[in-house]
């Protein structure tokens, strides 16, 4: 279950797999965050954090894949 990192929203991602989840976490993101969070975020580039401690990280979504992948094989 992916959860969105944003203070206070509640989307989910409902996909089984994780390649769907990560296009629909991008999509909601762009969708809903790049704009509020930094108008000048272009397209295909989002803003995540992996900790609740860690600073902000705006990455293209390729990146933020990889990312993700490489947190998950420690
Ligand atoms: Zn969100």
């Amino acid at each position: 279950m992916k959860r969105c990192s944003h203070p206070g929203c509640s989307w989910r991602a409902i996909a089984p797999a994780d390649d769907a989840v990560w296009g629909q976490y991008a999509r909601h993101l762009v969708a809903e965050h790049s704009t509020t969070v930094d108008a000048d975020i272009p397209s295909g580039i989002v803003q995540l954090k992996f900790e609740a401690d860690e600073d902000w990280i705006t990455v293209p979504v390729e990146e933020a894949r990889a990312l993700q992948a490489e947190r998950h094989s420690d």
